[in-house]
């Protein structure tokens, strides 16, 4: 009667034990820290991946790729966590921000002074500007100020939609990717597209895209920064130290070499 009573809880106890290794095990995989502390922080990013060489997707590639995409991955590691990108549309990231979905947005985002008003910004990590690309065959248009009567595509929510309409007797057509509206230009349902810069210059020279040319003025000069929740000062202080860190310790330019093939300053 007692060897029974002793046997069942042995039983019992062993049975714990194993249930409790299994719970250890399964927190084992998801954790690297074996239960001590908290588990690793994720940092919740949003881009529009659209955009090389700062977001794109390489068909070839799980992972997101280009230069935001490499910087944004440094930082979050440089801040002890890890960074879970979602792909959304340029003119949903900073709604998406302030409902919280996401921590973070890099996305080529110019920081200007109507942004501000509903995000922080992190220190600039980008110089860039507007440009334009014609049809490789187009004479009238030399200079922004030859866009008066034409139609020029643009992508929805960006600087380069605020700037054109600004420009007097042009007709915008806002489109949703920068791809859209390079289409479009091929197509001929535009006379122009307005876009950043080193993203035009990319479509031109790496992509192998014919017919199309850019042109060198430029309308504005541009600084990206990471964005970042209004009510959020403590991660732009640990977003902005972390940039800081990766300037001077030399991995920043490494990631700007890899994508702009060039040193910075
Ligand atoms: N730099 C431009 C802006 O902030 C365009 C950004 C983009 O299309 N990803 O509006």
């Amino acid at each position: 009667m007692k060897f029974k009573k002793i046997l069942a809880v042995v039983a019992a106890m062993s049975f714990a034990v194993a249930a409790f290794a299994g719970c250890g095990g399964g927190a084992g995989t998801s954790s690297s820290s074996s239960g001590s502390g908290s588990a690793p922080k994720t940092l919740k990013v949003g881009s529009s991946i659209d955009f090389a060489p700062f977001e794109f997707q390489d068909e070839s590639q799980k992972e997101y790729q280009g230069f935001d995409m490499d910087l944004i991955r440094a930082i979050a590691k440089e801040m002890g966590s890890e960074a879970e990108i979602q792909n959304l549309g340029f003119d949903g990231l900073i709604p998406a921000l302030q409902g919280k979905q996401v921590d973070v947005v890099i996305s080529g985002m110019t920081i200007n002074d109507d942004r501000k008003q509903n995000v922080l910004f992190s220190d600039p990590y980008y110089d860039s500007g507007l440009t334009m690309v014609v049809r490789e065959d187009e004479q009238s248009i030399q200079k922004f100020q030859d866009l008066k009567g034409k139609k020029v595509a643009v992508q929805i929510g960006t600087t380069s939609a605020e700037e054109v309409k600004k420009i007097e007797g042009v007709e915008v057509k806002e489109l949703n990717t920068p791809a859209d509206c390079f289409m479009e230009l091929k197509a001929g349902g535009v006379d122009a597209v307005v876009n950043d810069r080193p993203v035009n210059d990319y479509y031109i020279q790496k992509t192998g895209a014919t017919g199309v040319k850019a042109l060198p003025e430029k309308l504005t000069a541009e600084q990206y920064g990471i964005a970042i929740g209004k009510d959020n000062t403590e991660l732009q202080q640990k977003i902005n130290d972390a940039l800081k860190k990766l300037h001077e310790n030399g991995e920043y330019d490494k990631i700007f070499a890899k994508w702009f093939g060039e040193q910075k300053k």
